[in-house]
């Protein structure tokens, strides 16, 4: 049991960070939403994300924010924000507010 413990957290250590596994699990939830987005570059850290279905929304990776509010409302980074993110090698785990104060 501890040892497939381990080798679940080991597996998980990348990208997420060292995200609690609901926090991750949303965020994984908000990539799905995105899949087939295209990312523009408008400048170093504005975007705008594309979606496949036409809609569109403006990414400020430098202010954690998002049109579409979910940064807002969960301090969860949407996946708009992680495509953006991606596109500079920003790690996503480093954008979510709530887990990412000076100190914590
Ligand atoms: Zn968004």
């Amino acid at each position: 049991m501890t040892r497939w413990f381990n080798a679940r957290r080991r597996k998980s250590s990348n990208w997420r960070g060292s995200l609690p596994p609901e926090v991750a699990k949303v965020m994984k939830e908000h990539m799905e939403e995105v899949k087939g987005s295209h990312v523009n570059q408008i400048s170093s850290w504005t975007f705008e994300v594309v979606g496949k279905f036409g809609d569109r929304n403006t990414v400020l990776l430098s202010e954690k924010r998002c049109s579409c509010k979910k940064f807002d409302r969960l301090q969860i980074t949407c996946g708009h924000a992680m495509l953006a993110a991606d596109t500079v090698g920003v790690l996503p785990s480093t954008l979510v507010g709530l887990w990412n104060k000076p100190g914590a």
